[in-house]
């Protein structure tokens, strides 16, 4: 027995390494294990998000953003003759903001006093942790609590085994470095969608397959519909009903098969990023006596504090049931490091908010509609669109709107749901308004800034009762 810790926490994406520098904070003599190293051997923090996931997608689609808004500069009066995109520029710097990123989660656990025990973590009866270094070393270390932050790994499919520079996961599908003339994408979900554009606005064909009939079933109709009709404009050729059967790889092309309402039918493309969504990484993570146990999906089985089946140890973000979002991963970590200590810490799993970062971004927050009515609640809605806001306008991006969805009976905000180019900042209006059990009378009495884009969430919620100001809405009350 190597040492012994108040909290061993098995994973330092943004479940894990949030949730050691919160234990640490507590008090809490801390540790976190790591099994990622890069090919210096020295390790890697951060996990999918910071690495692989949030942060570099992000880095590309503003890269990308910004290209084509300089591209269309003509709008504004500004002459920018031919613009260019340097791609391996363009990823050099996404790396360098990865690089900032995961190089502070190191600076932070030297601050707040967290050990991290490079290698796998295995957590083994009793709430022991079993450590392999890369260099084959091993250890055990005693933990009065394990938290268990694994994360997840993306699922490949048989038609279309991964290929080195072909035929791409998220990892691979950050790393292109030229622009594609013709790219496939699997999978029309969140990935899918904002890998998609990035290549789209920079002129690469893209040819989304995704195999339900149904458009984003997660978001609320209006925004799924707004959305389709955006993203056809936008060039981006998104096939529903159409299930990838196969591929093969001639040279540099690759020859996708799916099959559709019509049978079966073939592209060709020259990468094809596979996006058909993540499962739990769990494997070599418990011994059989560890007395932790998986649900029927491979998820970590825990209840709503994140407790597993043995006691002192509690699991975390994306290896549990839950939205597989990273802010979701943290905020388990502060509650169950908040538990840890003896705190009162619970979470409001109604009120995570969703992003799609295209452009315009799509985010909502709280039920869609469809789920309300189903549930046979009375609601009342109030829409309104950017193409009526002076700050949109001014910014020229008008597309989309702000949806606000409340209870007919006591007005209480029950779902947020938007399509626009900074809706990824506006849903956080929502998001409070709805932790803080907010009316849409509560919003529209507040005063909000002139001329803002934000003035959309006022008259949205305005709208739920017919008064909005600055569109024709008949009033109801
Ligand atoms: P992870 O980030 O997966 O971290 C788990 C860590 O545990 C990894 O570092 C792994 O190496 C380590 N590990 C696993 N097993 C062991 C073991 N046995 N021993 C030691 N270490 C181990 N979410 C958002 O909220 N916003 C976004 O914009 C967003 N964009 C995304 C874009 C892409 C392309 C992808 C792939 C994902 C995106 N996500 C986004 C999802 C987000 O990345 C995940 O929800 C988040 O990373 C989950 O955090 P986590 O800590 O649970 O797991
Ligand atoms: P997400 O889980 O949000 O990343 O979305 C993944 C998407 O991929 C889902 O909408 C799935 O329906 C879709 N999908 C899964 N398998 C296939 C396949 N073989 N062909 C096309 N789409 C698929």
């Amino acid at each position: 027995m190597s040492d012994k810790f108040d909290v061993i926490v098995i994973g330092a994406g943004p479940g894990g390494y949030v949730a050691a520098i919160r234990a640490a904070q507590l008090g809490l003599k801390t540790a976190c294990v790591e099994k990622w190293v890069d090919d210096k051997g020295a390790p890697v923090l951060g996990g999918t998000c910071l690495n692989v996931g949030c942060i570099p997608s992000k880095a590309l689609l503003e890269s990308t953003h910004q290209f084509h808004k300089t591209q269309h500069a003509d709008v504004h009066g500004i002459q920018t003759g031919d613009v260019t995109m340097d791609v391996k520029k363009m990823v050099a710097r996404k790396d360098k903001i990865v690089g900032n990123l995961t190089g502070g989660i190191t600076g932070l656990f030297k601050a707040n006093g967290v050990t991290l025990l490079q290698g796998m973590g295995k957590l083994l009866a009793n709430k022991q942790v079993q450590v392999t270094a890369a260099d084959g070393t091993v250890s055990v270390y005693a933990a009065e609590n394990v938290i268990l932050a694994s994360g997840s790994v993306p699922v490949e499919i048989p038609p279309a085994p991964l290929t080195e520079g072909l035929i791409l996961d998220n990892a691979g599908a950050l790393n292109i470095d030229e622009t594609p003339k013709r790219l496939g994408v699997i999978g029309a979900g969140v990935i899918g969608l904002e890998m998609g554009s990035v290549w789209a606005r920079l002129g690469t064909e893209v040819t989304v397959l995704e195999a339900m009939d149904e458009f984003l079933a997660m978001a609320d109709a209006d925004v799924a519909k707004e959305a389709a009709k955006i993203f056809k404009k936008q060039k981006l050729d998104i096939k529903l009903g159409a299930r990838c059967t196969g591929t093969e790889i001639n040279g540099k092309e690759i020859t996708l098969k799916y099959t559709d309402a019509e049978g079966a039918k073939e592209l060709v493309v020259d990468k094809l990023i596979v996006a058909v969504g993540r499962r739990p990484q769990t494997q070599g993570l418990l011994s059989d006596d560890s007395g932790v146990k998986l649900d029927e999906r491979g998820f970590i089985f825990v209840d709503g504090q994140c407790r597993t089946e043995a006691p002192g140890v509690y699991a975390i973000g994306d290896s549990v049931r839950g939205p597989m979002l990273a802010h979701k991963a943290s905020e388990e970590g502060i509650m169950v490091a908040d538990i840890i200590a003896g705190h009162h810490a619970q979470m409001n799993y109604d009120v995570i908010p969703s992003i799609i970062y295209t452009h315009p971004e799509l985010a909502w927050v709280g039920k869609t509609e469809k789920e309300l009515k189903a549930e046979g609640v009375a609601i009342k809605v109030g829409k309104f669109p950017f193409a009526a806001s002076g700050r949109a306008m001014a910014a020229d991006d008008t597309d989309g709107f702000v949806k606000m969805i409340a209870d007919e009976a006591t007005d209480r905000i029950l779902g947020v749901h938007m399509v626009g180019g900074i809706a990824s900042e506006l849903i956080a209006q929502a998001a409070i308004a709805m932790e803080f059990g907010s009316t849409a009378e509560d919003l529209q009495l507040t005063v909000f800034a002139h001329p803002t884009v934000s003035e959309a969430v006022h008259e949205a919620a305005l709208a739920v009762d017919g008064h909005a100001i600055h569109m024709a809405n008949r009033k109801k009350r």
